[in-house]
């Protein structure tokens, strides 16, 4: 199932949730919709549910437009970080749950909805606690119940609201390595909200970067870390070494020691040169690099790091980069740093 949304709009009161959002979902695709808390992440999830009508704009399932349709209708399945599972029920009873309120022609029979649910457990890896009642299970083992019963009822789309928000990270990172093998033997199209970019860039095929009810930048998990489209994302994902310059005549200057770089068609006036600490490399101390000065050296295991503070007319800013075997760097020494990737974006007209 593909999902189109189109230049969706939705206001609470005086409120912006979501500014003219367009999306298109890959069919059999696990997308990522990734923003700091506020950006309209679980709006926009609601909204392709059914559970929520935006002010302007449309969804499509498959082409069909699915704005008059209910959450029933439209077939999807959701698991939600408070979305409890029912506490009088057996996992077995949750499970089977969307199957027995079927009516009509839908409904299977007793033996299919066992055969069903057993089959949904194991999948899930829980088919031995059929029989327990939620009390009984560990935060983790109660997500993946109602994962299970998302899926109970065959979704065509399954919506995922922050499931393992409120997991320790060491379970964390076991259910969404655990959520990506089963994506990927479902292929069903889903959704994952979260704000933790770790989980994100690991567990998706794409990543919906939002921000302020707006999208900033969808793209693999490799395209948004290695060429954010904007400051903010630059900012949102990984580390960022910012130091503040002046576009002139399409380059900007670094430092006050001369090194000019081009400004990669960022507009003239101030802006805001950007990159990984990783970015850099060690180079010699003259003009056209920029001057640092080491004030750490560390190793784990392998790796060596060097936390490097640039100076000059852009103020501090602290970097740490790893290094090449025969340097021998100490605290205190002068050295030289090449960008080697970066970025310039425009200063943006309020905040940072
Ligand atoms: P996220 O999931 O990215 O944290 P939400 O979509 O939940 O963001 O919310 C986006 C913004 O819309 C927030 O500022 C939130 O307070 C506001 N909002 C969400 N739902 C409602 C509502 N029912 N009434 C009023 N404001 C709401
Ligand atoms: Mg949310």
């Amino acid at each position: 199932m593909n999902i189109e949304v189109k230049n969706i709009t939705k206001q609470f009161g005086a409120f912006a949730a979501l500014k003219d959002v367009s999306l298109g979902i890959k069919s059999g695709e696990l997308m990522a919709l990734l923003g700091p808390s506020g950006s309209g992440k679980t709006t926009l999830l609601r909204i392709i549910a059914g559970l929520e009508w935006p002010d302007a704009g449309q969804v499509f399932f498959n082409g069909v437009d699915v704005m008059s349709m209910t959450v029933r209708s439209r077939n999807v399945g959701f698991v939600f970080q408070h979305y409890a599972l029912f506490r009088h029920m057996t996992v077995f009873e949750n499970v089977a749950f969307g199957l027995r309120v079927r009516k009509g022609p839908d409904r299977a029979s007793e033996a299919q909805i066992k055969e069903r649910v057993m089959k949904l457990l194991n999948l899930v890896h829980i088919g031995w606690l059929a029989d327990r009642y939620p009390s009984q299970l560990s935060g983790g083992q109660r997500q993946r119940v109602a994962l299970a019963r998302a899926l109970a009822i065959e979704p065509s789309v399954l919506l995922l609201d922050e499931p393992f928000g409120a997991l320790d990270s060491k379970v964390r990172k076991d259910l969404r390595r655990w959520l990506r093998r089963l994506h990927d033997e479902l292929h069903v199209t889903s959704i994952l909200v979260t704000h933790d970019q770790e989980e994100a860039l690991e567990v998706a095929d794409r990543v919906v970067v939002m921000g302020d009810g707006r999208i900033e930048q969808v793209g693999t998990p490799a395209e948004i870390y290695d060429d954010p489209a904007t400051a903010f994302v630059h900012e949102f994902i990984g580390e960022s070494v910012m130091l503040p310059v002046k576009v002139e005549g399409g380059a900007v200057e670094l430092n006050s020691h001369g090194l000019k770089l081009d400004a990669r068609g960022a507009p003239e006036g101030p802006a805001t040169f950007y990159a990984r600490p990783d970015d850099f490399r060690i180079a010699e101390l003259h003009a056209q690099h920029l001057r640092g000065r080491v004030t750490g050296v560390r190793r784990f295991g392998a790796t060596r790091r060097l936390d490097v503070e640039i100076d000059g007319k852009n103020g501090p800013a602290h970097i740490e980069t790893s290094f090449p075997a025969g340097f021998d760097p100490r605290v205190g020494d002068e050295i030289g740093l090449y960008p080697e990737r970066y970025r310039v974006f425009a200063k943006p007209e309020t905040g940072s």
